[in-house]
């Protein structure tokens, strides 16, 4: 068997696991994965809390150098043949004992408070590294980025159980900071284009957990300003020190311009979208500040 499981480690495995592989490798994950169920020769124990799971070494020496130093006999773990992973969420373990057999894993049965499925990716994101399990890692990773492409976190506002889920990964990754470098790019770009952050005065019961978090990790909210400032020098939206951007009073249409006197001469200028003609004065009444939403809409 020891042979075959190595075989099928070697296998790259997409984030969706073997899905599109050929036959025979689904054979060979299905015989590993009824070796859970029922198979014999489980000679480890796995525990998170009151839940516990009988495994093989063989399984967890395949997958990591970590997991089979704490099989053998020199650690604690190997002597008494437990792992004790009560300091992980019970959802975490279950997650890396469903991997570690079925080289899958699933966000079910998640509890609200610890987060949704940004919490539980971004948890075993840095499971997979303290473990030094790449694969699973990079599986981590894509799920946390296949996540964030879901409607709840394609809107202009979080629902209150989104901003949670978020605020719990960007606890976790900015806790681990190195291991989590691509998540928390995705978690700061989230956060912008969701407009996560209040931007009139708030008070602290109105903010969403996520803008708590923000308002508490520095690193983050650097981030959030580095990266908003970079879009604005890029593609400059800002107007520069003798332009102004306008709403135009018959089409609504924004544009940024020179609208002086010097400018005009004529005293009249005309919308850049619809033509119509306005008095300077007007459209000094029609002058917007839209710079960071005119680039995020
Ligand atoms: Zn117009």
């Amino acid at each position: 068997m020891e042979t075959s499981l190595e075989a099928l480690m070697a296998l790259d495995c997409g984030p969706d696991g073997l899905q599109g592989y050929k036959d025979e490798r689904q054979v060979l994950l299905e015989r590993v994965e009824s070796l859970l169920r029922d198979g014999p020769d489980k000679d480890f124990v796995i525990i998170c809390g009151e839940r516990e799971w009988e495994v093989h070494c063989t399984v967890l020496q395949i997958h990591s150098k970590v997991l089979a130093a704490a099989c053998e006999g020199g650690f604690k773990e190997g002597l008494e043949r437990r792992l004790d992973l009560t300091d992980e969420e019970p959802s975490c373990t279950t997650a890396l004992v469903d991997y570690l057999y079925h080289l899958n894993y699933y966000a079910t049965d998640l509890d609200a408070e610890a987060g949704g499925a940004l919490g539980l990716h971004t948890n075993m994101c840095i499971l997979a590294d303290q473990y030094d399990m790449p694969p699973l890692k990079t599986l981590a990773i894509e799920k946390f980025k296949a996540e964030i492409l879901r409607p709840k976190f394609q809107k202009d506002s979080l629902s209150p159980e989104a901003a949670h889920d978020l605020a719990i990964a960007a606890t976790s990754a900015y806790d681990a900071m190195e291991p989590t470098t691509e998540i928390r790019e995705e978690i700061v770009k989230i956060a912008i284009t969701t407009k996560a952050l209040s931007t009139t005065n708030t008070t602290e019961s109105e903010q969403s957990d996520f803008e708590g978090v923000v308002r508490t990790r520095v690193e983050l909210a650097a981030d959030i300003a580095a990266v908003l400032t970079k879009m604005c020098l890029i593609d400059r939206p800002v107007p520069s020190s003798h332009e102004c951007r306008f709403r135009c009073p018959a089409c609504a249409a924004t544009f940024i311009a020179e609208l002086s006197e010097r400018a005009l001469g004529t005293g009249f200028g005309n919308c850049y979208q619809c033509g119509e003609k306005f008095r300077l004065a007007t459209w000094r009444k029609h002058i917007v500040n839209r710079i960071l939403h005119a680039h995020l809409e």
